[in-house]
């Protein structure tokens, strides 16, 4: 089972060949047999799955319709509501914290009859790149587990590498779902900013943040885009409702397309990357499509920006974990400024507390205008040149991360970290939907990724442009050695 799409597992299960409780205990069992040791999970919903998982075939039996999701197991990062359950962040700040709501992206895809089954780890509250900021323990890379899986959606993107499950969400606030799902050679998708709603989702960095799925195959991806694309009033930025029809969309041909390559900015890629890029673009021709050069040089700049206005962002969004209302309290704290003071020291991780310090610094009265103000400026300049770059192309196609998964405990310093996102967080400081995939391996075996990234709102094309390279490519179909077995 866990060699098949989530489509197909759906289609299985409607058609009467497979119960919703056997495809649920089957996962379960792979979730036991190998999460020990990569550490996905934070929670798994093991009894609220059977019980959902349940009604369903009763539903079945009866002849009841069925949701568009019926009987696929889906994993939540664990910043994202589920209520009952916890949602710890990967903090031990929030280690009590029991959600009292569910998130919006959640019901929807619960009203679609998916069954969610446990709730993955992450860098705690989303910062980092390779996972190895979760106070609990790290998620390994299912390819090579000396290897990190990427961040901050690491858990979301190893699960569905090692088949734990068909389908996660993952959030992006400057790569988050596609570094990870590039690391682990599996499907990323970030929506347009607002496509999908926030809501539920403990916020990092609030004009940044978007949820987006975590697949093996692009059509399920789609599917969960037509899903969770839907206008949410609870979330002020969310767009408005519009209909839109991901899976058939995924049929349109590159014939006469024109591909954008910022190939000046791509200038210091390593040669084993840049050599699969290249290759990527060949196959990308012979599919029909033109190649374009695009100047996106100001991309250089964005690691700069969106470290100025995420931390910004997360200072202020963070401010009301201040131990009266939300998780941790300090046992020690004896009046209300050390219950401030000595919530936070105890219960915020090195790299939370370095974002918080940062951001509060750079909104101060004396920083405001050299630093928060002149950030926003850049990004206008990066959205009117993604603006300029669409005049000329239909998609932009760029790597996804400038190295593949790297060994636990190589990137000491925070700055080299932070460095590694330089290919995905322009997208994220312009809002535009970017779908990433893989696109083959390294000699010593690590997987490598592309992405492509079209015009706001034009989500449908992001996909259907990773989907008609993944149809040739194909690297999709490959899993990590160790993981193929079957548990039935
Ligand atoms: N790696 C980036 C960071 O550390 C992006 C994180 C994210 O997208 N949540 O902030």
């Amino acid at each position: 089972m866990h060699k098949l799409s989530a489509i197909q597992l759906r289609d299985r299960f409607l058609e009467g060949s497979v119960s919703a409780v056997e495809i649920v205990e089957y996962f379960l069992k792979r979730i036991e047999k190998f999460d020990p040791e990569i550490g996905a999970f934070l929670c798994v919903m093991k009894e609220r799955s059977l019980e959902k998982a349940k009604a369903l075939d009763e539903k079945l039996k009866k002849g009841l319709p069925l949701g568009k999701l019926a009987a696929i197991p889906i994993g939540i990062k664990d910043n994202i509501h589920v209520k009952g359950v916890p949602t710890t962040c990967a903090s031990k700040f929030m280690e009590n914290y029991i959600a009292t709501f569910d998130a919006t992206v959640c019901r929807l895809l619960e009203d679609e009859d998916a069954i969610l089954i446990g709730k993955l780890n992450l860098d705690e509250f989303a910062m980092g790149s390779s996972n190895e900021n979760s106070a609990f323990y790290p998620v390994k890379n299912p390819w090579n587990t000396k290897c990190v899986p990427g961040g901050s959606s690491g858990g979301s993107a190893a699960a569905v590498a090692a088949r734990l499950c068909p389908i996660t969400l993952g959030t992006d606030t400057g790569g988050s779902i596609r570094q990870p799902a590039a690391f682990c050679g599996v499907v990323g998708f970030k929506p347009t900013f607002g496509r999908v709603s926030r809501y539920g989702l403990v916020a990092f960095g609030s004009s940044l943040d978007q949820i987006g799925p975590i697949t093996t195959h692009t059509e399920d991806a789609a599917l969960i885009m037509e899903v969770i694309g839907a206008q949410c009033d609870f979330d002020g930025t969310s767009l408005p409702e519009e209909k839109v029809e991901y899976l058939p969309a995924l049929t349109k041909s590159l014939k006469g397309k024109t591909i954008g390559v910022p190939w000046h900015f791509l200038e210091n890629l390593e040669p084993e990357i840049l050599d699969n890029f290249k290759e990527v673009i060949e196959a990308l021709k012979k599919q029909g499509c033109t190649i374009q050069e695009v100047d996106l040089d100001v991309l250089q700049y964005s690691i700069a920006v969106y470290y100025v206005l995420s931390t910004a962002e997360a200072s202020t969004n963070l401010a009301k974990f201040d131990g009266v209302r939300f998780g941790k309290r300090s046992e020690k704290a004896t009046t209300l400024d050390e219950v401030y003071r000595f919530s936070r020291s105890e219960g915020f991780g090195a790299e939370v507390k370095r974002r918080i310090l940062l951001g509060n610094y750079l909104l101060s009265a004396g920083q405001q205008d050299a630093f928060y103000k002149k950030a926003q400026k850049v990004r206008t300049q990066v959205i009117e040149h993604y603006a300029k770059a669409f005049t000329l192309c239909d998609a932009i196609c760029m790597p996804t991360s400038p190295i593949a998964a790297f060994e636990m405990g190589a990137l000491r310093d925070p700055l080299q970290m932070y460095l590694q996102d330089i290919y995905t967080i322009s997208m994220s400081l312009a809002g535009l939907p970017t779908a990433a995939v893989p696109s083959g391996f390294l000699k010593n075996g690590k997987p490598l990724g592309v992405q492509f990234i079209t015009p706001q709102k034009r989500d449908v094309d992001a996909l259907n442009f990773a989907h008609q390279f993944e149809s040739a490519a194909r690297y999709h179909e490959k899993l990590p050695a160790g993981f193929d077995e079957e548990l039935l």
